[in-house]
């Protein structure tokens, strides 16, 4: 079934990116209307804001800010984060981790949307049975490393990568499913996490990031999913490709099973 063979299909792929190119962005400063509110004075009223890109990767940008932010000790004006860097506006330290907490404890929204259920079971793994048994996962690992390149390589133009991106989502979910949520992004992007490298997709339709904020998030991701899937191991597969590994069949590291 080609279910991006049709004119109507293609608007509702281009609805459903678009309806997913809007990222989460939290502001920061001393002034109450901000979404994440820090009570010193050398903080100013608008500081910073932080832009969800994946569930572990945000852009942190200064907001003009009199005493300046900072990541990990060196000042920036924009920089790509990790939930466990260190974040400093004026004298005041965070990691990113900790400043999304804060948001948290605000009064709780609806965790989840009302995803179908078949769309769930089937994009979370089963468990495996013999522990060492990671083939299930690393046939996951196969669609990461095919589209490294063709997001790397559509991520410059905007157009192409809705395309690109409307075909890896059809991959993986009906869109007719996902537009009933009403584009509810981040319980997907969780949701879609699991499949390849399709997590990344709202952040490179979308417009607030730069095409070399793009590529640093591809890379990123890549790096951090294309590894051995024991999670005791974790050894980086690199620029190995799929196939060669899959007739490898085990880790030499670990032992791990990859294929049968
Ligand atoms: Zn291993």
């Amino acid at each position: 079934m080609s279910l991006q063979s049709t004119a109507a299909n293609n608007g509702q792929y281009e609805q459903l990116i678009d309806e997913l190119s809007h990222l989460h962005m939290y502001t920061i400063g001393r002034a109450l209307t901000n979404a994440i509110v820090i009570a010193n004075g050398k903080v100013s009223g608008q500081h910073a804001r932080l832009i969800q890109c994946t569930p572990d990767s945000f852009i942190f940008e200064d907001l003009d800010s009199k005493n300046g932010s900072f990541v990990n000790g060196i000042r920036i004006t924009r920089k790509v984060v990790d939930k466990q860097d260190t974040l400093r506006l004026a004298d005041s330290e965070f990691t990113v981790s900790q400043l999304i907490a804060l948001l948290d404890s605000e009064p709780a929204k609806p965790a989840t949307s009302g995803l179908p259920a078949e769309v769930v079971s089937n994009t979370f793994s089963k468990p495996e049975q013999n522990p060492l048994d990671f083939t299930r996962s690393f046939a996951d690992l196969k669609q990461v490393y095919e589209q490294y390149p063709k997001l790397r390589r559509d991520c410059r133009n905007r157009e192409k990568m809705i395309r690109t991106g409307s075909v890896i989502v059809s991959s993986i979910v009906s869109v007719s499913a996902v537009l009933s949520t009403g584009g509810a992004a981040l319980p997907l992007l969780h949701i879609m996490s699991g499949a390849g490298l399709s997590v990344l997709i709202p952040t490179l339709c979308s417009t607030l990031l730069s095409t070399d904020e793009k590529l640093e998030l591809i890379d990123k991701e890549y790096r951090e999913r294309y590894r051995c899937p024991n999670p005791t191991c974790r050894d980086p597969f690199g620029t190995r490709e799929w196939e060669l590994l899959a007739q490898q069949k085990t880790c030499r590291r670990c032992q791990a099973i990859w294929v049968h």
